[in-house]
């Protein structure tokens, strides 16, 4: 017989989490998780499913009636945009400026798209002349592009007129929305998104697994129109909507703590207040983004395109950047991240998301780096 393993309780380390996600978790939202469990077909859970769609919608800006969280972590939203909506022989145009372009890539591949790229290089937002142009010359039936590039810090621009180019074409818009919903200005419906998803641990500062997701009646009539059954059982809409639409009937169990953690994190966005909520990530991260470069360090993406939420500043020269985050987390236990894909080596990624959105988490990061690089 196997004997059990040796180990003790569990005991985590404490950090300070102010790294491209996940974020620090706000104490509501931790003493929420140790509530007891309750089945998921309770009446009582329906109502707290109910709620978290009504606190979604405010959060996503939308009316949308097909607003849920998806079971699973941020990328489980994305499939779920990718594979319900992208049908085999689907032409889909996804970016290629930073790394979550690179998924959907995959994702759209995966889901029998036929993918082709609008063009721009890791630091730098799609142009919509670029779109524009890639439009004519593909005619895609999706449009993907990251409204938050977490890999670059780049926000992207005129979202809205990129939806208008993909609506004249008569595409569907999916935008990620990992690193923005509730850290970032997000209108789904002003902007005329079709179907946006996001995560639980960036600015919603929520642990990951239960990733919000949104479709318009458009993208949703594609979706239960479609010729081919989605390749995910798991992440099939058609089959989802018995359990988050009228029915609430079973489809698999949601994870329940998840979804009190979600609904928690909700209502304290609602508490906030959405535009002061964007404000604050807004001006912690302006303190952040000063006090870098008052020590000498630079930005990488120019200041139109900065993302509050991330903050992706050059690895000054001689520095080992590997090296510096080891001892940023030896020395001061706190996590940031370096660069990923093009970007690696070259530049570090600050967060300053939802709870770790706070003057003290700003100061710590300041003088723990200030050390470090003297
Ligand atoms: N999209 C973006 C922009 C992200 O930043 C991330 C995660 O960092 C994802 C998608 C995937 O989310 P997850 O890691 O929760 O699966």
């Amino acid at each position: 017989m196997q004997q059990p393993p040796d180990t003790d309780p569990l005991n985590p380390p404490q950090r300070t989490l102010m790294g491209p996600g996940p974020s620090e978790v706000h104490p509501r939202v931790l003493r929420i998780m140790s509530a007891p469990l309750i089945g998921h077909l309770d009446p009582a859970f329906i109502e707290i499913m109910d709620e978290v769609q009504e606190l979604l919608r405010y959060t996503f800006q939308t009316d949308n009636r097909w607003t849920i969280p998806v079971s699973g972590t941020g990328s489980a939203s994305m499939e779920t945009a990718f594979g319900n909506l992208v049908e085999p022989g689907d032409t889909v145009l996804v970016p290629t400026n930073g790394y979550f372009g690179g998924r959907m890539e995959s994702m759209a591949e995966r889901a029998g798209g036929d993918v082709v790229h609008v063009d721009a290089p890791w630091g730098e937002p799609l142009d919509p002349d670029d779109v524009a142009a890639a439009f004519d010359e593909h005619d895609p039936d999706v449009f993907g592009f990251v409204h938050a590039e977490t890999s670059t810090g780049v926000l992207q621009p005129q979202v809205s007129e990129l939806t208008s180019i993909a609506h004249e074409h008569d595409a569907y818009v999916i935008a990620d929305c990992v690193t923005s919903l509730g850290g970032v200005e997000l209108r789904v419906d002003e902007w005329d998104v079709d179907v946006a998803y996001s995560g639980g641990q960036k600015c919603l500062s929520c642990p990951p697994g239960a990733s919000p997701l949104t479709l318009n009646d458009r993208a949703m009539e594609k979706v239960l129109g479609r010729d081919t059954d989605v390749r995910s059982w798991y992440l099939d809409l058609s089959l989802l909507e018995g359990y988050w639409g009228e029915e609430r009937s079973y489809h698999h169990t949601a994870p329940i703590t998840n979804v009190y953690a979600l609904r928690e994190a909700l209502q304290l966005v609602a508490e906030e207040g959405l535009e002061a909520r964007w404000e604050r990530h807004r001006e912690m991260a302006t303190e952040l983004k000063e006090g870098l470069e008052e020590m000498g360090l630079e930005m990488n993406p120019d200041d139109e395109f900065w993302l509050p939420s991330l903050n992706a500043v050059r690895v000054p020269d001689g520095v080992d950047d590997g090296k510096l985050l080891a001892e940023l987390q030896e020395e001061h236990a706190l996590e940031i991240a370096s660069g990923l894909g093009d970007l690696e080596g070259e530049i570090l990624r600050i967060g300053c998301m939802g709870y770790s959105a706070r003057t003290p988490n700003i100061q710590f990061v300041l003088s723990a780096l200030e050390e470090a690089l003297a």
